[in-house]
């Protein structure tokens, strides 16, 4: 007979397009850091779903957010005020310290909108000429999976066969910001960059990268986009990860665990020179800024607070960092951290090693070939964690 699991995944490889390569494992259920699949088993979360559970599975808060605007109204589109709209704007407003915040679902399109208010800002405010506003972009970067978003990669498996991409994109170096100062010129719009590349396989740029780059752009009237859609909400030890170097970029880009895990939730926070280049009619979502979405992401921002979860992922991130570091195995190349935002890079393919921390209960997922994620939800307790480690000890050590 066959198992419920396995059943359910040749459906999904039956039916379901096969644009990804999961683990072998059927989630079915979860809570908090662990999740079950249908035959009962238990497993530890150390993906978080690329970061976006940051509040730990199904947070009671959150669900419970959740339901109660389940029983009042969902969805009303744009097309009306709904009650929530403006408290979550304000309180996104208040927690990036911008003036205005633009609600979006996923990642992507929050990266689609900031590119759109950059290159109308470079036209009404800036005064570049018709269609010649170029954008910056560093080499490694994950954006999304749009074609403007693929414009800015130059990851070949993401951008074979899609051409023709959006032009006037140049990219450089990452890390580098005498790089970007070169890529200049009158025509910039804006410079976007994730202050830790996080599908490049948790790539920490040299300290300094994120000032040199507010400086630069401040000097050459250019906008300084940070897309914190993975490294923001307390991943990496801080609310957003432009505070490691005390910047503020003109633009947050803001997705994943801006919805608690729960729903798709995303926004760009600017101040109001620059949203204003947004009027009725020239951007917006039938989703975005829906009465759910804005009730469970006030939710899980209160959840991130309340519970100090910058400070919890910052102390067992250097816990965890630490412990990865005393393991003997010469196959380790790297271990790369910020808070509970960990990379182990190998100098061969991981997915075996992920495949067998799966038998031993702890799910976690190669970021290219040779880098295992670490990113548990950030809820984690001290002794599930230590339990985690005694788990990676095992299978890594060898
Ligand atoms: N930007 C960054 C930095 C990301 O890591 C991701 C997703 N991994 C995205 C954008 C895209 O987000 P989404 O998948 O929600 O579109």
């Amino acid at each position: 007979i066959k198992a419920v699991s396995e059943e359910i995944m040749e459906l999904t490889e039956h039916y379901g397009a096969h644009n990804y390569h999961p683990l072998p494992i059927v989630v079915s259920e979860a809570q908090g850091v662990w999740v079950k699949d249908p035959e009962g088993n238990q497993y530890m979360d150390m993906l978080s779903a690329y970061s976006a559970v940051n509040q730990g599975h199904r947070h009671p808060k959150i669900i419970a957010a959740l339901k109660e605007q389940a029983d009042k109204v969902t969805l009303t589109s744009r097309a009306f005020h709904n009650e929530l709209l403006g408290p979550w704007t304000k309180r996104v407003a208040e927690l990036t310290g911008k003036d205005k915040v633009l609600p979006m679902n996923t990642g992507v399109e929050a990266v689609e909108t900031a590119i759109k208010a950059a290159r109308r800002w470079a036209y009404e405010v800036k005064g570049v000429a018709d269609n010649k506003a170029e954008i910056i972009a560093a080499k490694g970067n994950f954006h999304g999976r749009t074609l403007n978003a693929i414009s800015l990669s130059n990851d070949p498996d993401a951008t074979k066969d899609y051409g023709p991409f959006v032009p006037n994109i140049k990219k450089v170096e990452y890390g580098d910001g005498d790089a970007i100062a070169a890529a200049i010129t009158p025509n910039t719009a804006a410079v976007i960059v994730e202050p830790i590349q996080g599908e490049a396989g948790i790539i920490i740029p040299p300290e300094g990268y994120l000032k040199a780059i507010r400086e630069v752009c401040k000097e050459n009237n250019v906008l300084f986009i940070a897309d914190e859609v993975q490294t923001g909400f307390a991943r990496t030890g801080k609310m957003f990860a432009c505070e490691w170097e005390d910047v503020v970029p003109d633009i947050y880009v803001m997705g994943k665990a801006l919805g608690g895990g729960v729903f798709p939730v995303s926004a760009i926070a600017a101040n109001k020179e620059i949203m204003d280049v947004f009027t009725p009619g020239s951007h917006g979502s039938t989703f975005g800024g829906n009465p759910l979405a804005c009730a469970v992401s006030l939710a899980a921002l209160h959840v991130i607070e309340e519970e100090d979860l910058a400070k919890r992922s910052l102390e067992l991130g250097e816990y965890f960092e630490n412990a990865l570091n005393r393991i003997d195995n010469p196959e380790i190349k790297a271990v790369r951290a910020r808070g509970l935002f960990i990379g182990v890079e190998f100098h061969h393919p991981v997915r075996k090693y992920c495949e067998e921390l799966k038998e031993e209960g702890v799910l976690c997922k190669e970021t290219h070939e040779n880098t295992i994620r670490f990113a548990p939800p950030l809820v984690i307790k001290q002794e599930e964690l230590d339990w985690a480690i005694e788990k990676i000890n095992k299978v890594l050590s060898k």
